[in-house]
This record gives C-alpha cells, structure tokens and sequence, in this order.
C-alpha cells in the first residue's frame, strides 16, 4: 500500500461509461478482483468495471495480457484469486497497468473490440467465494469496541492492561469462511448453566453479527523470518467486507481461558470483491492520534511511513432487513456507521505483529480487523455493543425490536471510501441471511 497518488492517474476516464459515473464506487481506478461462474459454470478471475465484469481468463487467452510476466497469465485462468496473490508486487503493478490501459477512453477501437468481448453484465454474474484462504486471523483493533465490550464484562477495567501493547487476535476457522450470499445455519452450541449447574446446549439465543475488514495477504514470508514493519504493506493484496458472525451465549460461556472457539467457527461471511491496495492511495490517512498518556507501540510496531499513512479512510454501514421488511418490500435499516481510521491498530502493524514470532503467513490468508467500532453508539458495529448485551432493544421503524438477529434476519455490509477531488471506491456489499437451526 505504499503507491503515491498519481493525479493523472486518479482523473483518468474509462470508455465504459457506466465507471465514469462518481456515484458507481467501480471507477477504472479501482479494478476490484473476484471469481464468478462463467457460461460453463467453471470459476473464472474477473475484474469490476463500472457495472460490467471482465474475464481474466478470456483477456489472457485473446492475448490482450501479451508481455505481461508468465505467472500473472497464468495465474488469470486459475479458479481462484490465491495465485494472483501468489505473484509478486511487480507481476501486480503490470497487470493493473495493463487494465487500466485496456479500459482507458484512450484505448484504440480494436482494443475496444477486444475487451468487449470479454465482459459482460455484472448483475448477471453469480460471483463466488474468490479466495480459499488457508489460515484466517481475527484481530481485535478497534478500541471503541474493545473497551465497550470489556465494560460490560469488567466495569472497573474494560480494557486489560496488555491492549495498548499487543494487536491481540486468535487464529480463526478458514473452513467456514463463506461468499456473501450464503445463508448462514442457526449453530447450535453449549451455554452458561442455570441454577442445577449443567450447561444448556442448543441453537444460540444471541446470534450476532460483527463488521469487519479483511485484508488478503500477497507473497507470505518464510516460517522463521518476521516481516518488518516497513515492509508489511508490500504484503497486503487487497481488502474486503467481513462478518464474524458471533454466538455470543456460547462465547461468554466457552472463551475462558483460551478465547473464542465455536461461538466463531460456525461462518464467517466475506464480499465478493477485493479491492487492490494501489486502488485506496489516496484514501490512506494517519492513525487516529492515541488519547495522551497511551504508551508508544514497541519499536517493532513503529514505522513512520505508517504512523503517517497507515490508516485507511473507509465508511462502513451495518443494515438489517427482518423477514417483515422484505414482506412488506421495505428498505434495510441502518443500523450503524463506522470508519476504519478509527481502528487502534493498523493493518501494518497487525502483519508485523502476526510474524513477529516467525510465523509464516501464505498468499492468500486473511487477515480481519475486528469488529469496527467509532465513539458514538450509532458507531458500534455490533449488537452486542449496540444493545449493552442486550439490555437495550433497538427499535426498527416497522414497530420490530432486536437484540439479537432472528431467523430470517438478513444482515449487510457496505463500504466506500470518498474523498473530494477523487472517484468513490466501493468494496461492494457483504450479505447474509439467517437460516433456522437444524
Ligand atoms: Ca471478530
């Protein structure tokens, strides 16, 4: 993520008419990945371009990728994104390049012709799971949450003293990371017991939701050699929309003493896009200052590139439509809004933290945030912070109240950054629906 901010580059104008409108968030400088079924129903890379898909493969195959280096060819006919993230930041850099020309207002009518043939109607796509991700980690970056969060289980000391210190996150579950779109199963599980002593076991009655971003990581490193600070943005490919969907009844009970397990395992949603680090260069913005008195992250966290740049300046809506909206064809309700620039730790310095030991991590794991939370209530970017574990329904304009999701509920995340001068960038939506217990 270390691009400077072209202006030439950003004021560029697609022949796709349909990314030149500000409004669309899929401008020719973004160029988000993803994997879609093709006509054979085989997955097939593809980019976002205004509201058509481009097919990788069919580009590579009619020879509009010529001259670009042999593994990113390659890597444009595999069935999903993990070797594009394989392939080295170079390799990257000229096939955005490439893209950006291809579909540039300037590009000659025969390269025109030949790109056409290659896209199609992005409503029509059915856009499947674009990364098989092999480790997955959840972080805990955001403060505003983690304080929250710890006040409603330690009043006297939300925070522990190790959270100003440590990018604290747990090695997640990669096996039920699923596509937007894919319902999500009521899991069943163990809960708190009751007077007799003998735990519950049943579906969760605090089904929630948390946004989050992932971050998809290009390259790796090799088991035994951190990646330095300075270096962590080299290994960022892109980013996307995530929900950990959380049982927080199995949670409270099993996360002592080593922190969350089925409450988490049972899905954890992503979008369909991810969009390129090069395409957020001019959203990138410093931390947010630390309250004074915090302590300076150790030296292996600090880098002045990041301290200046490391942030990123994304919104991010959380909406919710019950099975009674969508019956009476009303529109999701909001049900927050945070930014990602607020989060206590940036995505650099979680890649530094996670390799500080050695630990290797391979192109194409993920990386997640945690939950994004901001200051105000409105800000908090889940239900069990929004309704203080539950002690405080949030009424939905229809007359429904929630504390927790309810069969049916689907829940969905957007996300864009905007900034004046420049196109917006979408990550798209991140959608799931909750299905009853088996
Ligand atoms: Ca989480």
């Amino acid at each position: 993520m270390t691009e400077q901010v072209s202006i030439a580059e950003w004021s560029r104008k697609s022949w796709v008419e349909s990314a030149n409108d500000p409004a669309c968030g899929f401008p020719l400088q973004s160029l988000p990945y993803c994997v879609f079924a093709g006509e054979d129903d085989r997955a097939r890379c593809g980019v976002g371009i205004g509201a058509l898909l481009l097919d990788l493969q069919r580009c590579s195959r009619s020879g509009l990728f010529e001259g670009l280096p042999g593994e990113i060819q390659a890597a444009c006919g595999s069935r999903t994104l993990n070797s594009l993230m394989a392939c080295g930041a170079a390799a990257h850099a000229s096939l955005r390049g490439r893209l950006m020309d291809l579909l540039d207002k300037r590009a000659d009518a025969a390269t025109r012709d030949a790109v056409r043939a290659a896209l199609s109607p992005m409503k029509d796509a059915a856009l499947l799971k674009p990364v098989d991700s092999a480790n997955y980690t959840d972080f805990y970056a955001s403060i505003h949450h983690a304080t929250r969060v710890g006040r409603l289980f330690r009043p006297d000391q939300p925070l522990l003293p190790n959270y100003k210190f440590v990018p604290i996150g747990y090695h997640g579950r990669a096996s039920s990371v699923v596509v937007s779109g894919t319902p999500v199963r009521r899991p069943r599980g163990q809960t708190r017991p009751a007077a007799d002593g003998v735990p519950g076991f049943g579906p969760t009655r605090f089904l929630d939701y948390e946004i989050e971003v992932g971050v998809y990581i290009s390259g790796g490193n090799t088991l035994g050699e951190p990646i330095a600070i300075g270096h962590a943005d080299e290994h960022v490919f892109g980013i996307s929309l995530l929900n950990d969907w959380s049982a927080r009844d199995f949670q409270s009970w099993e996360y002592q003493p080593l922190g969350p397990f089925l409450a988490k395992s049972f899905a954890t949603s992503v979008s369909p896009w991810v969009v390129p680090a090069a395409a957020l260069a001019p959203f990138r913005v410093p931390p947010s200052p630390r309250p004074a008195g915090d302590p300076a992250p150790l030296p292996y966290l600090c880098y002045t590139g990041d301290q200046n740049s490391g942030a990123i300046d994304l919104s991010l809506d959380v909406f919710l439509l019950t099975s009674a909206m969508r019956a009476a064809k009303q529109a999701p309700h909001r049900l927050s809004r945070a930014n990602l620039r607020d989060l206590y730790w940036t995505p650099a310095q979680l890649i530094a933290h996670h390799t500080s030991n050695g630990c290797n991590l391979l192109p194409g794991d993920l990386l997640a945030t945690g939950t994004v939370s901001g200051t105000e209530d409105d800000s908090a970017g889940c239900l069990l912070e929004r309704t203080r574990g539950g002690a405080e329904p949030i009424l939905l304009p229809n007359g429904e109240s929630r504390t927790a999701l309810e069969d049916g509920d689907e829940v969905i995340l957007r996300g864009s950054c905007r900034r004046e001068g420049f196109p917006q960038i979408s990550l798209g939506e991140c959608r799931g629906t909750v299905l009853p217990a088996v």
